[in-house]
């Protein structure tokens, strides 16, 4: 490094590894031949998720991680539970038709349910609070829409919860000026995901699941009316097999072409010191998490120990690079100015799984190998719901989904050259961000800062 370069940001541990009052689980690589009913493998959210209804209904489960419970996406994400799907309740109706749209608007309500049944049947200490979300307008073309949302909702769906915040009272409750104005929604929930996946884990190994970290699964073969699952030292046999490896499924090659219907993509986070009370007064002064309308979305909300914490699009190859961690302090000071001197504590990434038509998707590969993956950066509330409902298709139920059912959940033609197809996309989103906000400076249509 010559004098005067800037210095490298590197990577650090997340906040919630930093915060976490639950220990880490590992729960050691199971021995020898193992029988059980159901394998689950993963145990993030999805994972464990489908492990608790598995358990709830009385079935025999035992889940198998490559790394401790928690690891992947969901002990490193903005611990926000949301309401929305990645489209608008107006475009989808547009899109599948009121019916259906009605039907995804109530799964959506179920996905928050879930992850408070879960929270409160095991008594976790998560942090969970009904905080309410904010989607931040970042341009009059999005406000447009999110007015459209709030209008379809009332009309269609008989729900005027959410409604539309104007410039001024948007302003106020963000505490930044950027924003044409937003949509809030007070029934989104804050968790701290870290302690949400190891207190749910270590409540399902106290009441008897076998929870088993450090057990990458490296075959999966079809033997007799079930499956062999190879794993470091052991053999599970299992009459079905539930899938939970979201972004991370080409961890190893399971089969299925499973990784192919996916494309992994990194979300990047940095997360401040904790701010004074005068700061914590000034920025989401009412608790709310805050998602932004750009395609390479930002979000950002309070912690529970009262830092800031800002994400946003990653490196596309899912690195920790300095570059985006750069991008986002750079966003987050065009955002909060008040917060430009305060220090960036902890700066990490994750994966999340990027789909075709924006939904997660969950289904049956094989007789009796299932599989829920697919959220983009909207899997805290979805998972919980994706992880109940495949935990009923393994114990033989039918289930309706609307368009996350996966019959139309085939491998991405062309999987191969999706590294330089995003780099296309990224590039393409980029200049639409910047376009939506030249126009509206053009018009002048909200006050300027
Ligand atoms: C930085 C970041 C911020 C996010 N913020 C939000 C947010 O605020 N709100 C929101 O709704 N969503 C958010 N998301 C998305 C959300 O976190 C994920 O959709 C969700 O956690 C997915 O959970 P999962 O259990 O399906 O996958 P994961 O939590 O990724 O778990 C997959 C697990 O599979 C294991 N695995 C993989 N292969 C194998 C194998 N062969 N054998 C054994 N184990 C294996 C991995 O070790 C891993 O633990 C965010 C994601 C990231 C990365």
């Amino acid at each position: 490094m010559r004098a005067g370069d800037p210095m490298p940001i590197a990577a650090s541990p997340s906040v919630w590894e930093h915060t976490a009052t639950s220990p880490r689980i590992q729960g050691a690589a199971p021995a020898g031949d193992v029988h059980v009913e159901t394998a689950v493998v993963g145990a993030g959210f999805t994972g464990l998720s489908a492990a608790h209804h598995l358990w709830k209904a009385g079935r025999e489960c035992l889940v198998l991680d490559a790394n401790a419970p928690g690891w992947g996406a969901s002990g490193r994400n903005g611990g926000m539970a949301v309401l929305r799907y990645k489209t608008g309740f107006a475009a989808l109706a547009r899109k599948y038709g009121a019916e259906t749209t009605l039907g995804l608007h109530g799964l959506i309500q179920e996905a928050v349910d879930t992850l408070e049944s879960i929270v409160t049947t095991h008594r976790i200490p998560c942090s969970f609070r009904r905080c309410g979300h904010l989607t931040a307008a970042s341009s009059e073309a999005a406000l447009a829409a999110l007015r459209e949302d709030v209008q379809w909702l009332r009309a269609h769906a008989g729900d005027d919860v959410p409604r539309i915040l104007e410039y001024d009272e948007m302003a106020r409750v963000s505490g930044t000026a950027v924003y044409r104005g937003g949509y809030v929604d007070p029934r989104a929930a804050g968790i701290h995901p870290l302690d949400y996946a190891r207190g749910l884990a270590s409540a399902l190994q106290k009441a008897g699941v076998r929870i088993h970290g450090q057990s990458p699964v490296e075959r999966i073969d079809r033997s007799g009316d079930g499956y062999r699952l190879v794993t470091r030292g052991a053999v599970v046999k299992a009459r079905r097999v539930i899938l939970a490896t979201n972004a991370y499924t080409d961890l190893e090659k399971l089969g299925f072409r499973l990784a192919q219907r996916i494309v992994p993509v990194a979300s990047s986070v940095i997360a401040t010191a904790p701010l004074t009370d005068a700061q914590r007064s000034a920025v989401l002064p009412q608790g709310h998490l805050l998602t932004d309308t750009r395609k390479l979305t930002n979000y950002f909300r309070v912690t529970p120990d009262g830092r800031l914490l800002f994400g946003g699009r990653g490196d596309l190859l899912g690195r920790d690079v300095p570059a985006s961690f750069r991008g986002l302090e750079d966003l987050l000071a065009a955002t909060y100015p008040m917060l430009k001197d305060v220090a960036i504590e902890h700066r990490w990434s994750g994966k999340v799984a990027v789909t075709l038509d924006d939904f997660p998707h969950l289904g049956e590969l094989a007789p009796g190998v299932f599989f829920a993956i697919g959220y983009g950066g909207r899997g805290v509330a979805l998972s919980q719901l994706l992880g109940r409902l495949v935990a009923a298709m393994a114990c033989g139920s039918a289930v309706a989904a609307g368009p996350m059912s996966g019959a139309s959940f085939r491998p991405i033609p062309l999987h191969g050259l999706r590294v330089p197809g995003m780099q296309a996309v990224a590039t393409w989103y980029r200049w639409r961000d910047l376009l939506s906000a030249r126009q509206d400076r053009a018009g002048s249509v909200a006050p300027q800062t």
